[in-house]
């Protein structure tokens, strides 16, 4: 089964219009402001081979004080995360999900019970993830959520059954663990590579704090935070159905 994404890129236009109309007043602004670009600036053509890319992804949400909180900080920095999230806390929670997919997050699904998916019979296995599924279909109105399997654990069961790609990580500051923002800010601003997959929870306040500081920090080197989506789409690797990824690194 081909995978079909519903999204499409941001629209280039201002930008090629700005620079038409701005002509050599912006090539010689640029020549002062030396070649860096915004580190969130629009994706667009050949730029993306040589930008660093970084994806940040949370599990375990949504709760509605702390993912809202980090939604709120990710909209004033203008990043784009990837939530995978748990079907039993969709419901009480259907605004928070919803405005994550207006403000241009991507979703996926981390089973509906916080559940290892390995060694369930087919019922077992759909009651976890096609109830997910729907829950989350039935709040958004598309149906094209990626897969983050609890604890990282999968078989070929798993890999049969799913019905979408399936999305590991390369970058894991185990923010669970101490709840210490200032520690797992140093781990991964130390560990962050091009093309990584950063795993956090934004269940915990300090790990909301942790995110963002996080952003702020590998802004100022460079990087731009991208969706798994967008990750994968810029180095050319396809993701399919059925398939595990852990990283996009050149
Ligand atoms: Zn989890």
């Amino acid at each position: 089964m081909r995978w079909n994404w519903r999204r499409q890129r941001r629209p280039g236009g201002v930008l090629l219009l700005l620079f038409a109309l701005a002509g050599a007043a912006v090539l010689a602004w640029q020549g002062r402001q030396g070649p860096s670009v915004p580190a969130d600036a629009p994706l667009t053509g050949g730029e993306t081979e040589q930008r660093r890319l970084i994806a940040l992804t949370f599990d375990d949400g949504p709760r509605r004080s702390t993912t809202t909180a980090l939604l709120d900080g990710l909209a004033e920095r203008g990043v784009k995360a990837t939530f995978f999230l748990i079907g039993a806390q969709v419901e009480d929670n259907r605004d928070v999900v919803r405005r994550m997919d207006r403000e241009g997050h991507q979703i996926g699904i981390h089973t509906y019970d916080h559940v290892q998916l390995t060694d369930l019979n087919r019922a077992d296995f759909d009651a976890q993830v096609e109830k997910s599924r729907a829950t989350l279909k039935a709040v958004l109105d598309h149906n094209d959520f990626l897969l983050r399997p609890p604890y990282g654990i999968l078989d070929d069961s798993v890999k049969a059954w799913v019905g979408c790609p399936i999305i590991l990580w390369s970058i894991d500051p185990e923010d669970w663990r101490d709840q210490d923002a200032q520690r797992v800010i140093g781990e991964v601003v130390s560990e962050a590579r091009d093309g990584g997959i950063i795993l956090m929870h934004d269940i915990f306040p300090e790990s909301v704090e942790a995110a963002l500081a996080i952003v702020d920090a590998l802004h100022t080197q460079g990087y731009y935070f991208c969706t798994i989506e967008e990750l994968f789409a810029a180095r050319g690797i396809p993701l399919e159905a059925g398939e595990s990824y852990w990283n996009a690194y050149p």
